[in-house]
């Protein structure tokens, strides 16, 4: 039996949790999902942003759907933004995004953003100057371990999904020491994987290319910041936010959420797309070496998104849960 932890989050992230839970339960009716909290409502409720009971839990499910948390203003005190701290916590090194329009022909490549080190190690501090004013500094760290894991996942990545070609993002021409301990490491990884093609790419060439040819790309492995920014960048070619999901892997944990936070524009209205949520659980159950259930889940919403059964976002006439019963229909 599968046991599953959700974190329902913020804002859409009940909506788009729940939605996701229809399909899952009509897919898998002897599920086990465990309710954990995090985020902003959690805070207000049990005065925690990440209780410890929520990371035990997610340890000690098979794996994770997370919806949204919503980040706290600035300078709420005892504050630091969940779903890095979860992440470190886990050591969930790689975050997997897939960008695939659900149908029709588009871009198909897999973005492998290292998760855990880079610039959001979160050390940031002031420091005064000797003429008065103030320098901000934020850390950017890579270690030989990090870098290793990240570009061995990427190419193991490819090689256990058929993919043809690895290219690493970096800027090592003006960040010598850290970007290029990056491309050193990516090369050296590389040569035990003979058959899969490489490329490079500074990272501002990078985010040109997404637009102007997108089929260049087949896996992408990169940093921190370069691949969070990518990744949006890139979903914005298959349909937006709405539409990009998610996964946080390590060796032993996991957990997936769709791109998109928690949306407080549109929270409580009932319009959120789940899309990118269930194409998460689908991404989950081929974590968990269901790839059948995962592939129902995806012809189903390819169904609906062919015969326009979608929500408002994506020009249909559905709310969430309405187009959570037309997926449950289709599968
Ligand atoms: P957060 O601070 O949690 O990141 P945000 O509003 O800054 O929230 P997103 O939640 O990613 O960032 O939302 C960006 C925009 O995309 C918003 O206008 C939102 O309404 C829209 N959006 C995000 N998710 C969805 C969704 N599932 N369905 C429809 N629109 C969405």
């Amino acid at each position: 039996m599968m046991r599953i932890a959700l974190v329902e989050g913020d804002g859409v992230g009940p909506e788009v949790v729940q939605a996701t839970v229809k399909v899952l339960v009509a897919l898998v009716p002897d599920i086990e999902l465990i309710e954990l909290k995090a985020g902003l409502q959690c805070n207000k409720d049990t005065g925690q942003f990440l209780p410890d009971e929520t990371v035990n839990g997610i340890m000690e499910a098979d794996s994770c759907l997370l919806g949204a948390v919503q980040s706290a203003p600035a300078g709420t005190p005892g504050y630091r933004p969940v779903v890095p701290m979860l992440r470190q916590k886990l050591d969930l090194y790689a975050n997997l995004r897939p960008v695939k329009p659900i149908v029709g022909d588009g871009p198909d490549m897999v973005i492998v953003r290292e998760n855990t080190e880079g610039l959001y190690v979160g050390e940031e501090r002031v420091e005064e100057l000797e003429d008065g004013t103030k320098a901000y500094v934020a850390e950017r760290r890579y270690s030989d371990l990090g870098m290793k894991r990240i570009c061995r996942f990427a190419f193991t990545y490819a090689r256990d999904n058929a993919r043809k070609k690895v290219t690493c993002v970096h800027k090592a021409n003006v960040m010598q020491v850290t970007d290029g301990a990056f491309r050193k490491t990516f090369g050296e990884v590389s040569q035990r994987f003979p058959k899969l093609r490489t490329d490079e790419l500074f990272v501002d060439a990078a985010a040109m290319f997404i637009i102007t040819d997108p089929a260049r790309f087949d896996v992408v492995v990169t940093t921190n910041l370069y691949g969070d920014i990518l990744s949006d960048e890139a979903a914005g070619l298959v349909g937006g936010l709405g539409l990009a999901p998610s996964g946080n892997i390590g060796e032993v944990h996991s957990f997936f959420e769709p791109v998109h936070g928690s949306a407080p524009d549109i929270a409580g209205k009932g319009i959120a797309n789940p899309t990118a949520t269930m194409l998460s659980a689908a991404m989950m159950l081929k974590h968990q070496d269901k790839v059948g259930l995962a592939e129902q889940i995806e012809a189903a919403l390819r169904e609906c998104y062919a015969a326009k059964e979608v929500t408002k976002d994506q020009g249909g006439s559905l709310g969430t849960q309405e187009f959570a019963d037309a997926v449950v229909k289709r599968l």
